[in-house]
């Protein structure tokens, strides 16, 4: 993640690109790597005391938001959900049920050359954040600034030169007399296309086959080829076909198992939802962008059972619903968007016509660009079904729909009718979120580059959100002030996740608080003591008030929001 600007130069105002805050995740313990004191491991990360508290937060607030207090939905009723807690390992017959043995697969090229390995789909943003091309580009675009038509001895020399160490198996570097067609671009379009200059510098041009080349080393890659992410293991002593297990992709899976213990159990009728969060595991090809794209993941997902013929009204609802929630915990305004999938990217269980979005954030990696925080999908009847088939239960995981029986038979449907129409495999739409992928958003979005702040950057999350909501400080420590401050402390931290602080200028406390991201500081100094009042320093406006130290309670209650 090499970007312009990141630290280059220690007196430059910081900005906010992912290398800084990569930094200050590290620095103030928000994430970590896996395992770092042996190097790390690839895909895997820990969360810190500050991170640990933000993510917790996060999946409190959607549990808080989702199973206890639901709204209303789209038929004027409240919301009925329940949770679940299910197993990482399962029967691995579910996976078959799923689909996710056959064609849970990625498409994924291999470079003939230094052997690495890419998902197909992701080959282009890994090209331009790769070290060869960033060069090439740059060599290319210097030279060109005057003339649109480049010349093919500038792309020759840089083969040559910088080629040859970054971009060795390239084959315009082992090919270096290649004929470049002149290129001009259509009129208002900037610079080149970066797909014409690969498929050129790959040589795919002059072969006729459009295959882009090796972000690494410039190799030739493969085709496409089918490669399956689920992580296998053995259960018991004896390592055989018959005790492999998987550990799961997605939390969903357990929740469509327990359907019929969840309906037989509690009180929930159609419609209504089932939620879960909890680790998933993916053996992604290309783990990147921090903790975007990692290979042990936490999910927060819905799986909301209703009639088929409800699909569309309730598709809108949830995807408008969870839309508006990542606004109001603090992703608003232009990072983040509501994208429609196009046909041909429907998931294997969705059927043409099914509804499929995309809640988005735009992060700032090094290729900037919006990514998936939460898909919406509408699962139509698929995973229910293909549960009754494998597990041998048939129709007896079919729903029967109590409320649609009385109601025919109020109109006077015929008994047949009746009794194929009430018992039916309920409709499925599912939000399923990444809690990793949410507190990333989080850090992001909170990261305020701010000269006049001691460190140059002050943290912005909301108040709910926010892993530690107040410091609590004695002015300085002595005078009896640190007694006020530990009682105060003590009063709150049953409730919140509050600091006490008593070390350091009160200039320094309140500077670390900024790039933790605590709303508010209170601070008890001589006055205090003389009208039991407390200054409150705002961490956003930087303003200070006095408010009395009995009313510290419910100010927070009022800021946090409970
Ligand atoms: P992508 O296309 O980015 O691989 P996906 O469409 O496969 O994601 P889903 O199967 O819809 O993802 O999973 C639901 C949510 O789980 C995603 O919106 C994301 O927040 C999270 N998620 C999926 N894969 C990962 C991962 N490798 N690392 C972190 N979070 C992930």
């Amino acid at each position: 993640m090499n970007q312009p600007n990141s630290n280059a130069n220690p007196n430059a105002p910081l900005t906010k690109t992912m290398d800084n805050i990569v930094a200050l995740c590290r620095r103030k313990g928000f994430v970590f790597q896996s395992s770092e004191i042996y190097g790390g491991i690839n895909g895997f990360w820990d969360y810190g005391p500050l991170g640990v508290e933000l993510k917790r937060n996060l999946k409190e607030a959607w549990w808080h938001d989702i199973v206890r207090c639901p709204g209303r939905g789209p038929d004027g009723k409240i919301i009925d959900m329940v949770g679940v807690d299910c197993t990482i390992i399962m029967n691995p017959k579910v996976w078959v049920a799923s689909g996710h043995a056959a064609g849970f697969a990625d498409p994924m090229v291999d470079c003939r050359a230094c052997k690495s390995r890419f998902r197909a789909d992701h080959l282009l943003d890994l090209l331009k954040e790769s070290k060869w091309v960033e060069s090439l580009v740059l060599a290319v675009s210097e030279n060109q600034a005057s003339n649109v038509n480049f010349d093919v001895a500038w792309v020759n020399r840089w083969a040559v030169n910088k080629g040859k160490k970054l971009a060795p198996n390239l084959y315009i570097v082992k090919n270096p007399v290649m004929n470049l067609p002149a290129y001009s671009p259509d009129s208002g379009q900037q610079g080149l296309p970066m797909n014409w200059l690969l498929h050129l510098v790959a040589g795919s041009h002059a072969a006729g086959k459009p295959i882009l080349p090796c972000p690494d080393c410039g190799g030739e890659l493969t085709e496409p080829r089918q490669f399956n992410l689920m992580f296998q293991t053995y259960v018991g002593a004896v390592q055989s076909e018959d005790s492999m297990a998987y550990l799961r992709p997605e939390t969903a899976q357990g929740i469509f198992a327990n359907f019929k213990n969840v309906t037989d159990t509690s009180r929930v009728k159609v419609p209504f939802g089932i939620a879960q969060t909890g680790k998933a595991f993916r053996n992604e090809v290309t783990p990147r962008n921090f903790t975007f794209r990692s290979r042990e993941f936490e999910q927060m997902e819905i799986e909301f059972f209703i009639r088929p013929d409800t699909a569309k009204e309730w598709y809108a609802y949830w995807r408008d619903a969870r839309f508006n929630w990542w606004k109001s915990i603090g992703l608003a305004g232009e990072n983040l968007q509501l994208r429609e999938h196009d046909k041909d990217e429907l998931a294997h269980y969705a059927k043409e016509g099914a509804g499929t979005s995309d809640i988005e954030y735009r992060f700032p990696f090094t290729a900037p660009g919006f990514g998936e925080l939460e898909g919406v999908a509408h699962r139509t009847d698929f995973d229910l079904r293909q549960h009754a088939e494998h597990s041998g239960l048939g129709d007896k995981l079919k729903y029967f729909d109590q409320e649609l029986q009385v109601k025919m038979q109020g109109q006077g449907v015929a008994k047949e009718e009746i009794a194929a129409k009430s018992k039916y495999f309920p409709h499925v739409i599912e939000p399923s979120a990444g809690a990793d992928r949410g507190t990333l958003a989080l850090l992001c979005e909170a990261f305020t580059p701010d000269p006049s702040r001691p460190s140059g950057v002050v943290m912005k999350f909301k108040p709910r959100l926010a892993p530690i909501k107040a410091g609590i400080y004695p002015l300085v420590n002595k005078d009896g002030m640190p007694e006020v401050a530990e009682k105060l402390y003590m009063e709150l931290r049953g409730r919140y996740a509050v600091e006490y602080d008593e070390k350091q200028a009160i200039g320094k406390r309140y500077a670390r608080m900024d790039e933790s991201g605590t709303p508010f500081c209170f601070t008890i100094d001589g006055d205090t003591l003389k009208d039991q009042t407390v200054t409150v320093r705002h961490r956003d406006t930087l303003q200070q008030e006095r408010i009395g130290l009995d009313k510290v309670g419910a100010f927070l209650a009022e800021k946090i929001g409970g």
